[in-house]
């Protein structure tokens, strides 16, 4: 039995923009008020965790435990089959330059490394997304999400965020990068994982 969510402010524990709009738009149906970490003034915590669900835990976790809200994380990435999985959780950090992350770089060095292995295609991965809906009492509800699909050379489309214009997913020919926002939100590994969380907590 998942806990129930009867609130009506909900703090979205995350400091990327592209996910808080994402999670926004996702919630929009409900009666729910969204408010942002980055708005809240929140430090990002450590994400020491070594799957989905143990650094979306973390996140959302401290973020309910430092304003006394209900806090939704979402700890996401993308496993690439030729790579073993990677960079999966490290997927934010492969884009990160001392300055900022550089998500062209990224995925510049995620196309390099499968040309240094000559990987065939189709170049298989999948996006993952774990949603994670913490009280401050200390309670949590996890929900597992996937998008499978293929990568892509050259990068396509200006839209989404992060590693959108290199993945196609399955069952189309434009990448996410070229996809309508709220067709993303319908199919992707987010809207998978949302799907459960308003099944569990919001239904
Ligand atoms: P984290 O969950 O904050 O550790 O970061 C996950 C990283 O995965 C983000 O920085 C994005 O680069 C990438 N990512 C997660 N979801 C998506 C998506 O829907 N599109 C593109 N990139 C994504």
């Amino acid at each position: 039995m998942t806990r129930r969510f009867d609130g009506n402010r909900l703090l979205v524990a995350t400091h990327n923009a592209g996910k808080l709009v994402e999670i926004a738009d996702l919630l929009q149906p409900f009666d729910v008020a969204v408010v942002g970490a980055a708005a809240m003034g929140l430090p990002e915590p450590n994400e020491t965790g070594t799957t989905f669900a143990e650094n979306a835990r973390i996140k959302a976790h401290a973020a309910a435990q430092a304003t006394g809200l209900p806090a939704l994380s979402d700890d996401s990435g993308i496993a690439i089959d030729a790579l073993n999985g990677e960079p999966g959780v490290y997927t934010a950090d492969w884009a990160e330059t001392g300055s900022g992350r550089d998500f062209v770089m990224a995925m510049t060095k995620v196309h390099d490394l499968l040309q240094a292995k000559a990987a065939p295609a189709p170049r298989l991965a999948q996006f993952c997304c774990t949603l994670v809906l913490a009280w401050p009492d200390g309670h949590d509800e996890v929900f597992p999400g996937v998008m499978k699909g293929q990568l892509v050379w050259p990068m396509r489309g200006d839209q989404g965020h992060g590693y959108d214009p290199m993945f196609q997913p399955q069952g189309y020919d434009i990448t996410f990068g070229e996809m309508d926002r709220f067709e993303k939100n319908r199919i992707s590994h987010r809207a998978d994982a949302f799907s459960k969380l308003v099944e569990g907590c919001f239904a």
